[in-house]
Protein backbone atom coordinates (compact mmCIF):
# COMPACT_ATOMS: atom_id res chain seq x y z
CA UNK A 1 0.00 0.00 0.00
CA UNK A 2 2.92 2.44 0.93
CA UNK A 3 4.58 1.59 -2.70
CA UNK A 4 0.98 3.69 -4.11
CA UNK A 5 1.05 6.61 -1.47
CA UNK A 6 0.52 10.06 -2.95
CA UNK A 7 3.22 12.54 -1.51
CA UNK A 8 3.02 16.04 -0.32
CA UNK A 9 4.80 18.73 1.28
CA UNK A 10 1.89 19.70 3.86
CA UNK A 11 -1.71 18.82 5.53
CA UNK A 12 -3.70 21.43 7.04
CA UNK A 13 -6.51 19.92 9.09
CA UNK A 14 -9.25 22.11 9.20
CA UNK A 15 -10.70 24.81 6.63
CA UNK A 16 -11.63 27.33 8.47
CA UNK A 17 -9.88 30.76 8.44
CA UNK A 18 -6.54 29.62 10.05
CA UNK A 19 -6.37 26.69 7.91
CA UNK A 20 -7.35 27.96 4.75
CA UNK A 21 -5.20 31.27 5.17
CA UNK A 22 -2.47 29.15 6.19
CA UNK A 23 -3.21 26.69 3.12
CA UNK A 24 -3.42 29.41 0.88
CA UNK A 25 0.02 31.38 1.96
CA UNK A 26 2.13 27.99 1.69
CA UNK A 27 0.79 26.91 -1.90
CA UNK A 28 1.85 30.68 -2.79
CA UNK A 29 5.09 29.97 -1.06
CA UNK A 30 5.31 26.80 -4.09
CA UNK A 31 4.71 23.65 -1.45
CA UNK A 32 2.11 21.42 -2.75
CA UNK A 33 -0.45 21.72 0.61
CA UNK A 34 -3.36 19.27 0.98
CA UNK A 35 -6.84 21.11 2.59
CA UNK A 36 -8.56 18.97 4.66
CA UNK A 37 -11.99 19.61 6.11
CA UNK A 38 -15.25 17.31 5.67
CA UNK A 39 -17.05 20.40 5.60
CA UNK A 40 -15.69 20.63 2.33
CA UNK A 41 -18.10 18.27 0.93
CA UNK A 42 -20.98 18.73 3.53
CA UNK A 43 -22.92 21.49 2.15
CA UNK A 44 -25.68 21.00 5.29
CA UNK A 45 -23.16 20.97 7.55
CA UNK A 46 -24.42 23.73 10.63
CA UNK A 47 -23.13 26.90 10.33
CA UNK A 48 -20.31 28.06 13.09
CA UNK A 49 -21.82 30.65 15.04
CA UNK A 50 -19.24 34.06 15.13
CA UNK A 51 -19.95 37.05 12.60
CA UNK A 52 -18.49 39.98 13.54
CA UNK A 53 -14.88 40.54 12.12
CA UNK A 54 -13.34 43.60 13.34
CA UNK A 55 -11.76 46.06 10.48
CA UNK A 56 -8.50 45.07 11.68
CA UNK A 57 -8.70 41.96 9.85
CA UNK A 58 -9.26 43.78 6.45
CA UNK A 59 -5.63 45.51 6.92
CA UNK A 60 -4.01 41.76 7.04
CA UNK A 61 -6.42 40.05 4.76
CA UNK A 62 -5.31 43.07 2.18
CA UNK A 63 -1.63 42.77 3.26
CA UNK A 64 -1.61 39.15 2.58
CA UNK A 65 -3.83 39.27 -0.94
CA UNK A 66 -6.39 37.24 0.28
CA UNK A 67 -10.14 38.18 -0.65
CA UNK A 68 -11.69 41.19 1.24
CA UNK A 69 -15.31 40.92 2.78
CA UNK A 70 -16.38 44.04 0.48
CA UNK A 71 -15.25 42.16 -2.65
CA UNK A 72 -17.87 39.63 -2.64
CA UNK A 73 -21.58 41.56 -1.92
CA UNK A 74 -22.30 38.89 0.56
CA UNK A 75 -21.14 40.68 3.94
CA UNK A 76 -21.82 44.35 5.50
CA UNK A 77 -20.85 46.59 7.38
CA UNK A 78 -21.49 47.22 11.17
CA UNK A 79 -20.71 50.75 12.30
CA UNK A 80 -20.21 49.91 16.29
CA UNK A 81 -21.60 47.97 19.45
CA UNK A 82 -23.40 48.45 22.28
CA UNK A 83 -22.66 47.01 25.52
CA UNK A 84 -24.95 47.18 29.16
CA UNK A 85 -22.67 45.47 30.76
CA UNK A 86 -21.82 46.51 34.82
CA UNK A 87 -24.77 49.21 34.42
CA UNK A 88 -27.95 49.19 33.56
CA UNK A 89 -27.58 51.70 30.86
CA UNK A 90 -26.24 51.40 27.60
CA UNK A 91 -22.64 52.18 26.18
CA UNK A 92 -22.72 53.12 22.74
CA UNK A 93 -19.06 52.62 20.96
CA UNK A 94 -19.12 53.74 17.25
CA UNK A 95 -16.46 52.05 14.79
CA UNK A 96 -15.87 55.47 13.50
CA UNK A 97 -13.18 55.97 15.67
CA UNK A 98 -11.13 52.91 14.86
CA UNK A 99 -8.10 53.48 12.15
CA UNK A 100 -9.20 50.14 10.50
CA UNK A 101 -12.65 51.65 9.54
CA UNK A 102 -16.10 49.84 10.39
CA UNK A 103 -15.99 45.82 11.28
CA UNK A 104 -18.55 43.29 9.21
CA UNK A 105 -20.87 40.93 9.44
CA UNK A 106 -20.22 37.99 7.78
CA UNK A 107 -22.17 35.51 6.03
CA UNK A 108 -19.66 33.15 7.63
CA UNK A 109 -20.34 30.31 5.46
CA UNK A 110 -19.51 32.26 2.13
CA UNK A 111 -16.69 33.89 3.90
CA UNK A 112 -14.74 30.47 4.54
CA UNK A 113 -15.72 29.55 1.28
CA UNK A 114 -14.21 32.75 0.23
CA UNK A 115 -10.72 31.88 1.73
CA UNK A 116 -10.92 28.31 0.44
CA UNK A 117 -11.27 29.69 -2.92
CA UNK A 118 -7.99 31.46 -2.46
CA UNK A 119 -6.23 28.40 -1.41
CA UNK A 120 -7.38 26.36 -4.20
CA UNK A 121 -6.18 28.93 -6.66
CA UNK A 122 -2.89 28.97 -5.12
CA UNK A 123 -2.78 25.25 -5.86
CA UNK A 124 -3.97 23.99 -2.52
CA UNK A 125 -5.60 20.41 -2.89
CA UNK A 126 -8.97 20.16 -1.62
CA UNK A 127 -9.49 17.00 0.45
CA UNK A 128 -13.04 16.31 1.48
CA UNK A 129 -12.32 14.50 5.12
CA UNK A 130 -11.65 15.29 9.15
CA UNK A 131 -8.02 13.87 9.54
CA UNK A 132 -8.16 11.53 11.74
CA UNK A 133 -6.00 8.32 11.43
CA UNK A 134 -2.27 9.63 11.06
CA UNK A 135 1.69 7.69 11.72
CA UNK A 136 4.85 9.08 12.18
CA UNK A 137 7.36 6.61 9.71
CA UNK A 138 10.57 8.52 9.98
CA UNK A 139 10.88 11.97 9.25
CA UNK A 140 7.14 11.88 7.20
CA UNK A 141 3.90 11.45 8.14
CA UNK A 142 1.74 8.72 6.83
CA UNK A 143 -2.31 10.08 6.43
CA UNK A 144 -5.37 7.75 5.38
CA UNK A 145 -8.46 8.83 3.73
CA UNK A 146 -11.52 7.30 4.61
CA UNK A 147 -11.64 4.97 1.35
CA UNK A 148 -7.95 4.19 2.53
CA UNK A 149 -5.96 6.28 0.03
CA UNK A 150 -2.56 6.78 1.67
CA UNK A 151 -0.52 9.88 1.82
CA UNK A 152 2.86 11.22 2.97
CA UNK A 153 3.41 14.32 4.17
CA UNK A 154 6.44 15.77 5.84
CA UNK A 155 4.50 18.51 7.78
CA UNK A 156 1.08 18.82 9.39
CA UNK A 157 -1.41 21.63 10.43
CA UNK A 158 -3.79 21.61 13.53
CA UNK A 159 -6.15 24.01 12.61
CA UNK A 160 -9.29 22.03 13.81
CA UNK A 161 -10.81 24.63 15.57
CA UNK A 162 -11.57 23.66 19.21
CA UNK A 163 -11.39 20.41 18.38
CA UNK A 164 -7.79 20.63 18.55
CA UNK A 165 -8.24 16.66 17.12
CA UNK A 166 -4.74 16.33 15.58
CA UNK A 167 -2.37 17.65 18.30
CA UNK A 168 -4.41 16.04 20.96
CA UNK A 169 -3.46 12.67 18.72
CA UNK A 170 0.24 13.68 18.62
CA UNK A 171 -0.08 13.92 22.79
CA UNK A 172 -0.67 17.61 23.01
CA UNK A 173 -2.80 18.29 25.96
CA UNK A 174 -6.09 21.11 25.67
CA UNK A 175 -5.79 23.42 28.42
CA UNK A 176 -9.79 24.85 29.70
CA UNK A 177 -10.69 28.01 31.41
CA UNK A 178 -14.20 28.54 32.89
CA UNK A 179 -16.60 26.37 31.64
CA UNK A 180 -19.11 28.73 29.05
CA UNK A 181 -21.62 27.61 26.30
CA UNK A 182 -23.29 29.66 24.09
CA UNK A 183 -27.13 28.67 23.00
CA UNK A 184 -27.49 30.12 19.85
CA UNK A 185 -31.02 31.10 18.20
CA UNK A 186 -31.59 32.53 14.76
CA UNK A 187 -35.04 34.30 14.30
CA UNK A 188 -36.27 34.62 10.91
CA UNK A 189 -35.36 37.70 8.54
CA UNK A 190 -37.80 40.77 9.28
CA UNK A 191 -36.93 44.22 7.15
CA UNK A 192 -37.98 46.05 10.38
CA UNK A 193 -34.87 45.12 12.07
CA UNK A 194 -32.22 47.93 11.14
CA UNK A 195 -29.87 47.51 13.96
CA UNK A 196 -26.47 48.38 12.67
CA UNK A 197 -24.39 47.36 15.72
CA UNK A 198 -23.64 44.32 17.69
CA UNK A 199 -25.75 44.39 20.94
CA UNK A 200 -24.54 42.74 24.97
CA UNK A 201 -26.68 42.59 27.38
CA UNK A 202 -25.41 41.16 30.92
CA UNK A 203 -28.51 39.08 32.91
CA UNK A 204 -27.74 37.37 36.34
CA UNK A 205 -27.51 33.67 34.43
CA UNK A 206 -25.10 35.03 31.75
CA UNK A 207 -24.95 37.37 29.08
CA UNK A 208 -26.74 37.92 25.53
CA UNK A 209 -24.79 38.57 22.47
CA UNK A 210 -27.52 39.55 19.32
CA UNK A 211 -26.71 41.35 16.04
CA UNK A 212 -28.31 41.22 12.49
CA UNK A 213 -26.72 38.71 9.76
CA UNK A 214 -26.38 39.79 6.57
CA UNK A 215 -29.75 38.20 5.26
CA UNK A 216 -31.72 40.10 7.78
CA UNK A 217 -31.77 37.68 10.19
CA UNK A 218 -31.12 38.15 13.89
CA UNK A 219 -28.99 35.89 15.70
CA UNK A 220 -29.33 35.80 19.41
CA UNK A 221 -26.73 34.06 21.92
CA UNK A 222 -26.43 33.60 25.72
CA UNK A 223 -23.37 32.90 27.34
CA UNK A 224 -23.93 31.17 30.42
CA UNK A 225 -22.78 27.45 32.50
CA UNK A 226 -23.38 24.26 31.05
CA UNK A 227 -25.57 23.10 33.46
CA UNK A 228 -27.54 26.41 32.64
CA UNK A 229 -27.09 26.11 28.74
CA UNK A 230 -28.02 22.29 28.71
CA UNK A 231 -31.14 22.88 30.90
CA UNK A 232 -32.31 26.03 27.96
CA UNK A 233 -31.33 23.50 24.98
CA UNK A 234 -33.53 20.94 26.50
CA UNK A 235 -36.57 23.86 26.70
CA UNK A 236 -36.26 26.19 24.15
CA UNK A 237 -39.14 28.22 25.05
CA UNK A 238 -37.61 29.12 28.69
CA UNK A 239 -34.43 30.27 26.42
CA UNK A 240 -37.31 32.93 24.74
CA UNK A 241 -38.62 33.56 27.91
CA UNK A 242 -34.88 34.21 29.06
CA UNK A 243 -34.72 36.52 26.43
CA UNK A 244 -37.89 38.25 26.36
CA UNK A 245 -36.63 39.31 29.89
CA UNK A 246 -33.81 41.30 28.82
CA UNK A 247 -34.32 44.99 28.31
CA UNK A 248 -32.51 46.25 25.61
CA UNK A 249 -31.91 42.78 23.11
CA UNK A 250 -35.41 42.28 23.22
CA UNK A 251 -36.46 46.00 22.23
CA UNK A 252 -34.24 46.13 19.75
CA UNK A 253 -35.49 42.95 17.92
CA UNK A 254 -39.47 42.99 18.91
CA UNK A 255 -41.53 39.78 17.88
CA UNK A 256 -38.88 37.82 16.85
CA UNK A 257 -40.01 34.32 15.18
CA UNK A 258 -37.79 31.27 15.99
CA UNK A 259 -38.56 28.64 13.21
CA UNK A 260 -35.01 26.53 13.70
CA UNK A 261 -34.27 25.18 16.88
CA UNK A 262 -30.90 26.26 19.30
CA UNK A 263 -27.77 24.62 19.06
CA UNK A 264 -25.20 24.73 21.68
CA UNK A 265 -21.64 25.43 20.96
CA UNK A 266 -18.80 25.35 23.51
CA UNK A 267 -17.08 29.05 24.06
CA UNK A 268 -14.94 28.78 26.90
CA UNK A 269 -11.23 30.33 26.33
CA UNK A 270 -8.75 27.74 26.18
CA UNK A 271 -5.08 26.99 24.98
CA UNK A 272 -3.18 24.02 23.65
CA UNK A 273 0.30 22.72 25.52
CA UNK A 274 2.29 22.60 23.05
CA UNK A 275 1.46 24.30 20.23
CA UNK A 276 4.31 22.68 18.32
CA UNK A 277 6.35 19.45 17.92
CA UNK A 278 8.14 17.46 15.23
CA UNK A 279 6.52 18.19 11.59
CA UNK A 280 3.55 19.92 12.99
CA UNK A 281 2.00 23.04 14.65
CA UNK A 282 -1.93 24.14 15.30
CA UNK A 283 -3.04 27.29 14.84
CA UNK A 284 -6.07 29.07 15.58
CA UNK A 285 -8.97 27.94 18.16
CA UNK A 286 -7.24 24.66 18.01
CA UNK A 287 -3.95 26.53 19.73
CA UNK A 288 -5.41 29.61 21.28
CA UNK A 289 -9.16 30.07 21.66
CA UNK A 290 -10.92 33.37 23.27
CA UNK A 291 -14.20 33.72 25.63
CA UNK A 292 -16.61 35.36 22.40
CA UNK A 293 -16.52 38.02 24.59
CA UNK A 294 -12.85 38.74 23.60
CA UNK A 295 -14.46 39.33 20.12
CA UNK A 296 -11.02 38.60 18.58
CA UNK A 297 -11.29 35.00 17.63
CA UNK A 298 -11.22 35.11 13.58
CA UNK A 299 -9.21 37.90 13.31
CA UNK A 300 -7.16 35.80 15.75
CA UNK A 301 -7.37 33.03 13.49
CA UNK A 302 -6.81 34.52 10.42
CA UNK A 303 -3.67 35.98 11.99
CA UNK A 304 -2.44 32.61 12.88
CA UNK A 305 -3.05 30.70 9.51
CA UNK A 306 -0.21 33.69 7.97
CA UNK A 307 2.71 33.18 11.13
CA UNK A 308 2.44 29.33 10.35
CA UNK A 309 2.42 29.78 6.96
CA UNK A 310 5.91 31.71 7.84
CA UNK A 311 7.32 29.52 10.21
CA UNK A 312 6.88 25.98 8.31
CA UNK A 313 9.36 26.57 5.22
CA UNK A 314 12.10 27.30 7.83
CA UNK A 315 10.86 24.80 10.28
CA UNK A 316 11.08 22.17 6.69
CA UNK A 317 14.38 23.56 6.77
CA UNK A 318 15.06 22.42 10.19
CA UNK A 319 15.06 25.92 11.31
CA UNK A 320 12.83 26.49 14.40
CA UNK A 321 13.46 30.21 15.55
CA UNK A 322 10.13 31.10 14.17
CA UNK A 323 8.01 28.30 15.53
CA UNK A 324 9.43 29.15 18.60
CA UNK A 325 8.83 33.06 18.40
CA UNK A 326 5.08 31.93 17.08
CA UNK A 327 4.66 29.94 20.24
CA UNK A 328 6.11 32.96 22.48
CA UNK A 329 3.84 35.22 20.77
CA UNK A 330 0.74 33.09 21.11
CA UNK A 331 1.49 32.72 25.09
CA UNK A 332 1.94 36.74 25.09
CA UNK A 333 -1.47 37.07 23.35
CA UNK A 334 -2.98 35.09 25.73
CA UNK A 335 -1.63 36.66 28.79
CA UNK A 336 -2.87 39.97 27.38
CA UNK A 337 -6.07 38.80 26.70
CA UNK A 338 -6.57 36.97 30.12
CA UNK A 339 -5.66 40.33 32.00
CA UNK A 340 -8.53 42.01 29.93
CA UNK A 341 -10.92 39.36 30.05
CA UNK A 342 -10.81 39.02 34.38
CA UNK A 343 -10.77 43.08 34.25
CA UNK A 344 -14.09 43.03 32.13
CA UNK A 345 -15.78 39.98 34.01
CA UNK A 346 -14.87 42.30 37.40
CA UNK A 347 -16.90 45.05 35.48
CA UNK A 348 -20.31 43.40 36.39
CA UNK A 349 -21.04 43.29 39.80
CA UNK A 350 -24.82 43.78 40.51
CA UNK A 351 -25.53 39.89 40.90
CA UNK A 352 -22.80 38.80 42.98
CA UNK A 353 -24.90 36.01 44.19
CA UNK A 354 -25.74 34.51 41.31
CA UNK A 355 -23.52 31.62 40.58
CA UNK A 356 -22.45 32.83 36.47
CA UNK A 357 -20.67 36.02 38.26
CA UNK A 358 -19.77 34.10 41.23
CA UNK A 359 -17.46 32.07 39.31
CA UNK A 360 -16.78 34.41 36.50
CA UNK A 361 -16.57 37.60 38.83
CA UNK A 362 -13.24 34.97 40.75
CA UNK A 363 -11.10 33.76 37.83
CA UNK A 364 -7.40 34.52 38.18
CA UNK A 365 -4.89 34.61 35.60
C1 LIG B 1 -20.64 31.20 20.34
C2 LIG B 1 -19.45 31.76 19.63
C3 LIG B 1 -19.52 33.00 19.03
C4 LIG B 1 -18.40 33.53 18.38
N1 LIG B 1 -18.50 34.75 17.80
C5 LIG B 1 -17.41 35.29 17.20
C6 LIG B 1 -17.48 36.56 16.55
O1 LIG B 1 -18.56 37.19 16.47
N2 LIG B 1 -16.33 37.06 16.02
C7 LIG B 1 -15.15 36.38 16.06
O2 LIG B 1 -14.14 36.89 15.58
N3 LIG B 1 -15.07 35.15 16.62
C8 LIG B 1 -16.17 34.59 17.16
N4 LIG B 1 -16.09 33.32 17.69
C9 LIG B 1 -14.82 32.58 17.58
C10 LIG B 1 -14.55 32.10 16.15
O3 LIG B 1 -15.68 31.45 15.60
C11 LIG B 1 -13.34 31.17 16.14
O4 LIG B 1 -12.29 31.79 16.84
C12 LIG B 1 -12.88 30.83 14.72
O5 LIG B 1 -13.86 30.07 14.06
C13 LIG B 1 -11.58 30.06 14.76
O6 LIG B 1 -11.21 29.71 13.45
P1 LIG B 1 -10.39 28.36 13.19
O7 LIG B 1 -10.10 28.34 11.74
O8 LIG B 1 -9.29 28.25 14.15
O9 LIG B 1 -11.41 27.19 13.59
P2 LIG B 1 -12.85 26.81 13.03
O10 LIG B 1 -13.50 27.97 12.39
O11 LIG B 1 -13.54 26.15 14.17
O12 LIG B 1 -12.54 25.75 11.90
C14 LIG B 1 -12.04 24.47 12.21
C15 LIG B 1 -12.37 23.55 11.05
O13 LIG B 1 -11.73 22.30 11.26
C16 LIG B 1 -12.57 21.26 10.81
N5 LIG B 1 -12.10 20.03 11.49
C17 LIG B 1 -12.32 19.62 12.76
N6 LIG B 1 -11.66 18.47 13.00
C18 LIG B 1 -10.97 18.17 11.86
C19 LIG B 1 -10.09 17.12 11.48
N7 LIG B 1 -9.77 16.13 12.32
N8 LIG B 1 -9.58 17.10 10.22
C20 LIG B 1 -9.89 18.09 9.34
N9 LIG B 1 -10.72 19.12 9.64
C21 LIG B 1 -11.25 19.15 10.90
C22 LIG B 1 -13.97 21.73 11.15
O14 LIG B 1 -14.93 21.11 10.30
C23 LIG B 1 -13.86 23.24 10.93
O15 LIG B 1 -14.29 23.63 9.63
C24 LIG B 1 -17.20 32.78 18.33
C25 LIG B 1 -17.13 31.52 18.92
C26 LIG B 1 -18.25 31.00 19.57
C27 LIG B 1 -18.16 29.64 20.19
Amino acid sequence: MSGSAASCDVAVAGAGPAGAVAACLLARAGLSVLLCDSRLVDGAAPAKPGEALPGAAVRLLRACGLPLPGDSGRHTHVGGNISVWGWPEPIYRDFLSEPDGPGWRLDRAAFEAELVSAALAAGARALPLNLARVARDDTRWRLWSRGGAEWRVSFLVDASGRAASLARRLGATRRRDEALVAVVGRARPDPAYRLNRTLVETVPQGWWYAALLPDGAPVFMLHSRPHEAARLLARPEEWRAALADTRHVAAAFPGAVFDAPLSGHDACGAWLEPVYGPGWVACGDAALSFDPAAAQGILAALHGGTEVARAIPAAMRGELGPLRAYAARLLEMRRLYRQRLIAHYADEQRWPEAPFWREHGRVTA
